[in-house]
């Protein structure tokens, strides 16, 4: 695998692809900087050995449009701050002023290239306007994971002018190496901890994960349409009804590959979709008319606790309730603290995929598991098996 180490950056002009699309208030400050910081340790190695950083990304979704609110330059002070580096900044990502301003970097200096989705060549994938980029760099650095999905021109098209002079930057290697870790060289037993809404969205990941892995928990709204198939009354709780055969044949499937899978036994019953609703623990395959399933239950959750803590690799992916409603939220704060203790314990943990990245935030397990994944479509794509456009134009030639 090409890495930073791979290289060493004196004199070079390294191109770096980062994933700057930061929020930013009415003010134009940047509310959150949590990317900024992640792109940091790339960004100062390659400073320190005495290359020169041309820093692309995208800031929003301007569709080609010059929209002056979603310019880079709003966040040209805060990348400085955040480095401890002066950033130049161009108002331009190709043509003459992109290219003299690059050709002008000392060693040591930052330069921020204009919203690359000024230009609709970008999300376009378009050769041309990839080669333009590429003019600008020595060496290509990738460490973007949040764009890996996707077949821009500058998160993969572009790759194919840096042949041997391409590399990952940190933040994307160790997105790789988070994911190897959980599917294919975790320590067993490997739990893998499956919420969120539907079993549509999630069925080619569990599909995808069956033979990586030893236990299969399944929570959120995607219970009902297991419990339902498996012959339970599930109120008028979220399920998929014609998704029941789906469900059993994932449980066939799992049976097959010697995954033990984890349903709950109980579950938070509400008669509202509301913080104020009338609640009750039923059994999760007697869910009364006019109730339905928003939380894990207290027996399901010691269960899950038991199972969690006798792993030493999790992935976790979806809230197990309505963690955005606090009346719902106990058994996804319940699942981080069992993971939060079995990481304490020495298992490795991976939370990724959308809202269970939000959730662990919300409720401060950030910092308390191994690896807290940064792209929500990346990470899910990562797992149902897809080699990402912009990690295999690294990889390739
Ligand atoms: P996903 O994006 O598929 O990971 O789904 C996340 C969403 O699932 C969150 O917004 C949760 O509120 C929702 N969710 C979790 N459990 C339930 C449930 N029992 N009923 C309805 N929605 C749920």
């Amino acid at each position: 695998m090409s890495t930073l180490s791979s290289f060493n950056f004196s004199g070079k002009k390294a191109l770096i692809r980062v994933d700057f699309n930061v929020p930013l208030n009415s003010e134009l400050e940047v509310t959150d900087t949590s990317r900024i910081e992640a792109a940091k340790p790339t960004i100062i190695h390659i400073l320190e050995q005495g290359g020169s950083a041309i820093l692309m990304s995208h800031l929003g979704r301007p569709n080609g449009e010059l929209k002056p609110e979603l310019s880079l330059k709003h966040i040209a002070d805060k990348v400085a701050e955040i480095l401890g580096v002066a950033v130049k900044f161009s108002p331009s990502c190709v043509g003459p002023e992109a290219e003299a301003g690059a050709a002008a970097l000392e060693p040591g200096q930052v330069l921020l290239l204009e919203n690359l989705r000024y230009h609709k060549e970008e999300t376009a994938g378009d050769e041309v306007f990839a080669a333009s980029l590429a003019k600008l760099g020595d060496v290509y650095v990738n460490d973007a994971f949040g764009t890996a999905h996707r077949a821009h021109a500058s998160t993969a098209v572009i790759a194919a002018h840096f042949k041997g002079n391409k590399c990952f930057g940190l933040l994307l290697e160790k997105e790789i190496k988070a994911i190897d870790t959980v599917l294919k060289s975790g320590e067993k037993p490997v739990t893998a901890i499956m919420g969120g809404s539907k079993v549509s969205s999630k069925i080619t990941i569990i599909e995808n994960i069956l033979p990586a892995i030893d236990h299969l928990i399944i929570g959120g709204g995607m219970t009902y349409t297991f419990i339902k198939a498996l012959g339970g009354e599930v109120g008028n709780s979220i399920c998929e009804l014609d998704k029941l055969d789906l469900a059993l044949s994932i449980l066939e499937k799992a049976k097959i590959a010697g995954v033990e899978v984890h349903l709950p036994v109980d579950v938070l019953a509400a008669d509202d979709f509301s913080k104020d609703a009338n609640t009750q623990v039923v059994a999760s395959n007697a869910i009364p008319e006019g109730w339905e399933g928003l939380d894990a239950g207290p027996q399901t959750l010691k269960n899950f606790h038991e199972v969690i803590m006798s792993s030493k690799t999790l992935l976790w992916n979806g809230p197990v309730g309505v963690f955005e409603i606090e009346t719902f939220a106990e058994g996804t704060k319940s699942i981080g603290r069992s993971v939060e203790a079995a990481t304490k314990a020495g298992a490795f943990s991976l939370v990724g995929g959308g809202d269970s990245v939000a959730a662990v935030k919300q409720f401060g397990f950030e910092d308390k598991v191994s690896y807290v994944s940064t792209g929500g479509g990346a990470m899910l794509e990562s797992l149902e098996g897809i080699v990402l456009p912009g990690i295999a134009a690294i990889l390739g030639e």
